[in-house]
């Protein structure tokens, strides 16, 4: 447990056989108000850390309100926990309701949806190989909607909502303008990269939308993100200029790798691009990772796709891309 800004306390909780390795989660603190950012996975592992944790700030459960950055299960797993005792819990509307739908079950239908736009076989993937289904909340629950441009204060700290679109449809932060801050989830990671994948035709070009919300948090001259895994971030708009150049580099990688007027599935894209797993071919991926790799790859096709790069046709169930071009430069992205 370390303080790492007056009253706002940060720890780790492991997450077992992830790449991600742990999260980093933050308890902020006034006489009135004792918040948590976020919970782990919902597994044994997980909650016994949470709980040791907590038990040094000397509080009881019942006493804490809880704030969901985002709904990926690492950060909404546990969330029972605190349901259960009747505490507030807040989030954005469209992850609150992603997370209610990951727990009656219709998100993993649409997820498997996509496996079959993405070209995979029943068998390649399974709904059971995605960490996010297998250590979900089980059960519904009900929270306070953070639209953004909202504020939230906790003693002194003065926080407005931010909508960071991108890694999920519904990301949040919390930006300290006075103290140049963010708690911003996600949405910036260093040294890993943020997983940005592909959610569905309600949400196009969701790599679009990433990009931007990087380019208007650079515009905030942020001192400090306070990030959820790995490290704080203390050279924002330099990392977030890592960022851009990654997913351009990745583009072009993509481009590169689509002769022309052949056609691709995602697999086809995801299998010949390279990966930092520690796997040396596609067919020995874990299959937990295939879902991120696949998911990745569409949303930087769909990228291509909407900036007229490339062209998209579906043929029974599966997206078939086709690029025209003999060779292309793929311009810094567009915002940049
Ligand atoms: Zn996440």
């Amino acid at each position: 447990m370390e303080e790492i800004l007056p009253n706002i306390f940060t720890f780790q909780v492991e997450l077992p056989q992830s790449p991600l390795k742990a999260i980093n989660l933050y308890v902020i603190k006034d006489k009135e108000r004792i918040v948590l950012f976020d919970t782990g996975f919902n597994r044994p592992e997980c909650q016994d850390q949470l709980l040791e944790h907590l038990s040094y700030l000397g509080q009881p459960l019942e006493d804490y309100e809880l704030v969901l950055t985002h709904m990926h299960s690492d950060h909404t797993g546990l969330t029972q926990l605190f349901a259960e005792k009747g505490c507030p819990i807040y989030t954005s509307k469209i992850d609150g309701d992603i997370v209610n739908a990951m727990a009656e079950g219709s998100y993993w239908d649409m997820m498997l949806g996509f496996r079959d736009l993405y070209g995979m076989e029943d068998e390649e993937i399974t709904i059971e190989d995605n960490p996010g289904y297998r250590y979900r909340l089980r059960e519904t629950f009900n929270f306070q909607i953070l639209t953004p441009g909202d504020t939230f204060d906790i003693g002194d700290y003065h926080f407005t909502i931010l909508d960071l679109k991108g890694h999920t449809p519904g990301h949040i932060g919390f930006y300290e303008a006075e103290k140049g801050f963010i708690l911003s989830g996600d949405t910036v990671l260093d040294p890993m990269t943020p997983n940005i994948t592909y959610w569905g035709e309600n949400e196009p070009n969701i790599l679009q939308s990433y990009i931007t919300t990087l380019a208007q948090l650079k515009t905030l001259n942020l001192k400090l993100m306070l990030a959820t895994h790995r490290k704080p971030i203390d050279a924002p708009n330099e990392r977030i200029d890592e960022l851009i150049a990654h997913h351009q580099e990745r583009l072009q990688e993509i481009i590169d790798v689509m002769k022309k007027d052949q056609e691709y599935s995602v697999r086809d894209v995801a299998k010949q691009i390279s990966w930092r797993i520690k796997a040396n071919h596609w067919d020995d991926f874990p299959k937990g990772q295939k879902w991120f790799a696949a998911g990745e790859t569409l949303a930087h096709l769909d990228y291509l796709y909407h900036h007229g790069f490339i062209q998209r046709t579906e043929q029974a169930g599966t997206f078939i891309f086709r690029n025209p071009h003999q060779r292309i430069d793929i311009p810094l992205p567009v915002g940049y």
